[in-house]
């Protein structure tokens, strides 16, 4: 009955992960859930009241497909002061979420067998997203021993007459890389050269803990030309659940990505468009407060990783996910069981029923030898799983 394209379609990992972890709560199981890439914040109260007001003042219509004037408006003015790069409102499309943003541009982009280069590991939704309207993702491989850095030699020998585009996302998820200003120019110069699309997923760019965010579209003119940047009202702003997410970029492309999502989705909530100008555009206090705690937190859980047998964790310098390297307990058996733990599906199964503890396998981000953790939760439920942790693993035999 259903499409071919669905035969190969895997869903969206990290939301089975969260899924399952709430579900097990429900049966009254008590699962610490490091899945969940989403703030435990709350939205906050000048945002929510935007949303309030925007209710009583009856913007509760249609709006423009491309987002409320007020809204892309806000959208320039952000990548002004945060990015240094000048767009004008027919430049942006605001999406719901920068997930769908996504979903527009392969769409918009992508004839079947055109190829897509995704440094590995990658966020789960890139490549699935590029299968889906007949793209090849190709991944490309960055190394652990350079703290996952953009390795731009391995990019240019995986570029072929069919490659159309390049994802790029920092700081990263899973890994919390931050990528070099180093690397991100010598891509820059690898897309102008061979005339590729480089999509600047800056989703997390709000949460750079270690070194300075830089726009790869902010190296020059050339270069912006040819870069659709990505951001999202999500993570910065604690908005998950309000679906707002937003590109600017090479105006034919944002006015076909705009044409599909009149056809897809018309617009984003008119109710969260109001939310998000009062994000982007209200003062950005809690932004710094939310990143300093989402800092504390990294070096608790890097630290209670990289102590844990058989684990270590490369430093993330952004973003809110630890990406610990499990390789070590590979071959190890629980008690009882005649199987060893043989991948990252296995160490995240051992972890769920042995410790309790709800991790995503790295295989589903590109790495069997990795699974992610998301610190996006408070301090006691970080020590207490990373306890839980402990305890398992040196049950292992
Ligand atoms: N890009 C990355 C790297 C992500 O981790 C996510 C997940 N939140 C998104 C894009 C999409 O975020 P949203 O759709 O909530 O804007
Ligand atoms: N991006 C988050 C994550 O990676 C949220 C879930 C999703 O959209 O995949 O966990």
């Amino acid at each position: 009955m259903l499409a071919d394209r669905l035969k190969t379609l895997a869903p969206s990992s990290t939301l089975a992960v969260q899924a399952k972890a709430k579900a097990l709560r429900a049966q009254g199981i008590d699962v610490i859930s490091f899945g969940a890439g989403e703030p435990d914040f709350d939205t906050p109260e000048r945002i929510k009241e935007a949303a309030v007001q925007a209710m009583r003042r009856g913007h509760t219509k249609y709006t423009e497909v491309a987002g409320i004037p007020e809204l892309r408006a806000a959208v320039c003015a952000k990548f002004k002061r945060d990015n240094g790069l000048a767009y004008e409102p027919a430049d942006v499309l605001v999406s719901c979420g920068a997930k769908h943003t996504l979903f527009n541009m392969v769409t918009a982009l992508l004839n079947p067998g055109d190829e897509v280069l995704v440094p590995s590991p990658y966020w789960v939704s890139y490549p699935e997203q590029a299968r889906l309207v007949g793209g090849v993702p190709v991944a490309v491989e960055t190394a652990e021993a350079t703290g996952f850095d953009l390795d731009p030699e391995r990019l240019r020998a995986a570029v072929t007459p069919r490659t159309k585009a390049v994802i790029l996302n920092s700081p990263n998820n899973p890994t919390g890389a931050v990528f070099s200003p180093e690397a991100l120019r010598s891509v820059a110069g690898l897309a102008v050269e061979k005339k590729l699309l480089v999509v600047s997923d800056e989703c997390y760019e709000a949460l750079t803990f270690e070194g300075r965010h830089v726009s790869i579209a902010s190296f020059g003119p050339e270069i912006k030309a040819r870069t659709l940047v990505i951001n999202t009202c999500s993570k910065a702003y604690a908005m998950t659940g309000w679906r707002i997410g937003y590109a600017a970029g090479p105006r034919e492309l944002i006015r076909a990505m705009t044409d599909v999502q009149s056809q897809m989705t018309s617009n984003p909530s008119s109710i969260a468009q109001w939310a998000a100008l009062e994000a982007l555009a209200g003062p950005q206090d809690d932004v710094a407060k939310m990143a300093g705690e989402f800092d504390r937190r990294r070096r608790l859980i890097v630290g209670g990783l990289n102590a844990l047998p058989g684990v270590r964790c490369v430093t993330p310098k952004g973003a809110f996910y630890a990406f610990p390297n499990v390789s070590g307990l590979f071959g190890k058996r629980v008690k009882g069981m005649d199987t060893p733990l043989r991948g990252s599906v296995d160490v995240g199964a051992f972890l769920l029923e042995q410790a309790r503890v709800a991790v995503v396998p790295g295989v589903d981000f590109g790495s069997d030898a990795h699974v992610r953790l998301s610190y996006a939760t408070s301090d006691t439920l970080i020590s207490e799983g990373l306890a839980r942790m402990g305890a398992a693993i040196r049950e292992l035999l």
